[in-house]
């Protein structure tokens, strides 16, 4: 198979390794034999004054992590009244509500908030699932090795979370806010205390497509439980806006292979995209 230039900087973009029909070489002469050389016999080894035991040297302790005790505890809401509340919130009230929230025990332990990162106006949105140890720190969705692979697949179709007129920079959004500990998987009761902000972020972005990356997510949006392999390669509905199944970057980092079917997912997102006309 031949690619083209274009597709060949998509597919290296994306880690994905672009196969060429080899070129045979001609037959290179034999090479001539080899004489194997006598062994030659090694110095006998001089016989070593002693030497003396190497003294311990101290290895010095780390001193103890001075972990702060979190004074955030969860506060009990009214989860109607509180998502109608955020229903109606701009994007500044939007991110003070998320930066104070307590509405559910991941505040606890969190060092930030995810609140998302992006245009606000942005064409594109992409939802992945919970906050990890790095975004914790940081207090931004899909960094570390994850987040790099998914700036290559953004690359690749000419899209980038930094920089860009809405068409070309997208806004980035996870389904939860807070990191939940240890990364264990989030509980139904966190995802539905979470679920108003992410809902309002769409609401105010106003993006012609959603890629939805990773298990979470993509049951959160869809309300399915089927397995991703089961709901990618179609195109979804939410709230009018097509959305897009595919997998998480984290995933494809543990499943190379799998890459290629990231990419047919990315160019249905393409397609799907294009179709959908431009913004109201
Ligand atoms: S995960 Fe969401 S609902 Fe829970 S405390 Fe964080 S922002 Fe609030």
């Amino acid at each position: 198979m031949s690619w083209d230039e274009r597709q060949r900087r998509m597919l290296e973009a994306m880690g994905l390794r672009v196969w060429e029909r080899p070129v045979v070489a001609p037959a290179a002469p034999a090479p001539a034999p080899v004489v194997s050389a006598a062994p030659v016999q090694a110095p006998a080894a001089r016989s070593a004054a002693p030497v003396p035991a190497p003294v311990p040297v101290p290895v010095p302790v780390a001193a103890p992590v001075d972990v702060p005790v979190s004074v955030r505890v969860p506060v009990p809401v009214d989860r109607s009244a509180r998502a109608e509340e955020i229903a109606r919130m701009d994007w500044a009230a939007l991110r003070e509500s998320v930066a104070d929230c307590r509405a559910c025990g991941l505040c606890e332990g969190r060092k930030n908030t995810v609140f998302g990162v992006g245009n606000q106006a942005a064409e594109w949105m992409i939802i992945g699932e919970a906050p990890g140890e790095q975004e914790d720190l940081q207090g931004e969705p899909f960094v570390g090795e994850a987040g790099k692979l998914l700036d290559n697949m953004l690359r690749a179709i000419g899209l980038s979370r930094a920089d860009g007129s809405p068409e070309q920079q997208v806004f980035i959004a996870n389904t939860l806010k807070c990191r939940p500990p240890r990364n264990r998987n989030p509980e139904p009761g966190e995802l539905a205390q979470c679920e108003p902000y992410l809902r309002r972020q769409i609401e105010l972005v106003r993006p012609r497509i959603i890629l939805a990356m990773g298990r979470f997510a993509v049951q959160f949006l869809l309300n399915s439980s089927e397995a991703i392999g089961r709901l990618r390669g179609r195109v979804h509905e939410v709230n009018g806006v097509p959305v897009i199944v595919t997998y998480h970057p984290a995933y494809l980092l543990r499943n190379p292979p799998d890459k290629a079917l990231a990419w047919d997912d990315l160019c249905l997102a393409l397609e799907t995209h294009d179709a959908a006309g431009t913004k109201s």
